[in-house]
């Protein structure tokens, strides 16, 4: 990335989160999401509507073309994503942000991984509690 577009990009850029879980969210939109989101990569996103949480999935196989193609496109303003090494591991995220936000656009519970039997240890209240105490995440 030259050094024009990454100037035009900060700009297009909001901060999301303060304190020690301090992310950046992007603009959502197509050259954005060329630009900077790896292809063929997996992992888990959060749609923006400014700086609210509206909306979290995933993508196994190429988040760069689920953000793309986006049925929430003129829903949300911004995205940010992380990319995971496993199917496993952006469920995982995906779980967490979807118990831990206020989703207006989330209908139903994210899926496990397609063949997996992973389960979301966030509907167990006692695990959640675990990983707060551990993390000190606010609840
Ligand atoms: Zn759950």
């Amino acid at each position: 990335m030259n050094t024009a577009s990454a100037s035009r990009l900060e700009a297009e850029a909001i901060l999301v989160e303060s304190g020690a879980r301090k992310r950046m969210a992007f603009r959502f939109s197509p050259p954005t999401i060329r630009a900077l989101v790896p292809a063929r990569s997996c992992g888990t996103y959060l749609l923006l509507d400014g700086a609210s949480p509206v909306y979290v999935g995933r993508s196994d196989v190429c988040l760069r073309t689920r953000l793309a193609t986006h049925n929430h496109r003129l829903h949300a303003t911004h995205v940010l994503w992380e990319i995971a090494q496993t199917p496993t591991g952006a469920f995982l995220l995906e779980a967490y942000w979807f118990h831990h936000h206020a989703l207006q656009l989330n209908q139903i519970h994210p899926a496990r991984p397609a063949g997996s039997l992973d389960i979301c240890p966030f509907c167990d209240p006692c695990v959640d509690k675990a990983i707060q105490n551990a993390f000190n995440y606010p609840a």
